[in-house]
């Protein structure tokens, strides 16, 4: 690994640099990577934003966001600047795996590659790495990388505050997780009198849903909501013909887990849903319960303590009941 002081040099003058972030990109992912973006146009670097798949339209509002490049849509593009990229920014994770078939095209680019990230267990693929677990969102990295490794605090300007607003909010559960310290809060005032407009991001991210995406939330709650008092867990189901019939989008079922996960009891709630090709599932905890061992150990994911993911190449029905069958090994923790 390389010392981030030679970063800086590296920097120094304009660089042709690729920022890429994990596919299906969620709100941090998206302001990580667009707030890196923001800061880096402003010292003349030629960047860009890729990311491996499409992401939620409540995202698609950020500064710089005409500017992404999606590789599934613009792949021979996307390859050329990775090919030809000095720096790749990995935003927002750490294993080539979650790029899907760019974490190739990453892997065997000469470019300095640069972690910033706040995940378990990062894969060393890297050059350059600011990495710290206790971070509430890759945002928070982007700004104290800007901030306290750069030294250019005067150049988080509107933009670069906007995106990492958005990174902190959307990652932190709107301030509400654990590690949301009083250090967050004071990057995000920083943020908010370097122009972020709270109440409007707020607006524009938790308040942009469609009706279909209501009806569907409604759908959840009424008839697919499982729950298992013995186990302090929650369990949201949805298969195929209800995907279609509300005709869900990337990004509709996000956050529906939480809900779950908002029942008094419940320490874990799960989200199962089944896509074209695999089971998806999105676990949510509260205090000490490792939702991310559970996704690690059985259903090939990860992710943090309090939110994480994986998913399954069985049947929904299978996949299920495989997660009730594990239950019991996490009996103690779950009804303490
Ligand atoms: P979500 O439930 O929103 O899809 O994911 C929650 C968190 O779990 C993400 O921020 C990410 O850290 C992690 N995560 C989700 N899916 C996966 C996966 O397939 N592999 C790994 N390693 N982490 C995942
Ligand atoms: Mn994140």
């Amino acid at each position: 690994m390389l010392d981030l002081a030679s970063l800086t040099e590296l920097l120094d003058q304009p660089r042709k640099i690729v920022i890429t972030t994990h596919h299906k990109p969620d709100g941090d992912a998206m302001g990580s990577s667009l707030g890196l973006y923001n800061y880096l146009i402003q010292q003349g670097h030629h960047a860009r934003v890729i990311t491996p798949t499409d992401y939620p339209d409540f995202l698609n509002w950020m500064p710089g966001n005409g500017e992404v490049i999606i590789y599934t849509e613009n792949t021979e593009l996307s390859a050329k600047l990775v090919a030809e990229a000095e720096i790749i920014f990995c935003t927002d994770f750490n294993s080539l795996t979650r790029i899907n078939e760019m974490g190739v095209l990453v892997g065997k680019s000469s470019a300095y590659k640069v972690m910033i990230d706040h995940h378990l267990e990062p894969e060393d693929f890297d050059d350059y790495r600011h990495w710290d677990i206790n971070a509430c969102a890759a945002a928070q990295l982007v700004y104290t990388f800007i901030v306290d490794q750069l030294k250019h605090k005067e150049l988080i300007n509107k933009d670069v505050a906007t995106c990492l607003y958005t990174g902190i909010m959307t990652d932190s559960a709107s301030f509400r997780l654990p590690n949301t310290t009083s250090i967050v809060h004071r990057i995000v005032a920083e943020l908010i009198d370097a122009g972020a407009n709270n109440a409007r991001i707020h607006d524009l991210v938790y308040n942009s849903a469609s009706e279909n995406r209501l009806r569907f939330l409604g759908h959840c709650l009424a008839n697919c909501l499982e729950i298992l008092p013995e186990y302090n867990t929650a369990i949201i189901s949805v298969n195929k013909t209800d995907i279609a019939r509300f005709n869900v989008n990337t990004g509709d079922t996000e956050g529906i887990v939480n809900y779950a996960l908002s029942i008094a009891t419940v320490r874990l709630a799960a989200f199962i849903v089944e896509r074209n090709d695999k089971v998806k599932l999105s676990l949510r905890s509260k205090g000490e319960f490792p939702a991310n061992e559970i996704c690690k150990k059985y259903f090939n994911g990860g992710g943090h303590r309090n939110a994480a993911g994986g998913q399954s190449d069985e049947p929904l029905d299978v996949t299920i009941n495989k997660f009730k069958s594990i239950l019991p090994e996490y009996k103690t923790l779950l009804i303490q």
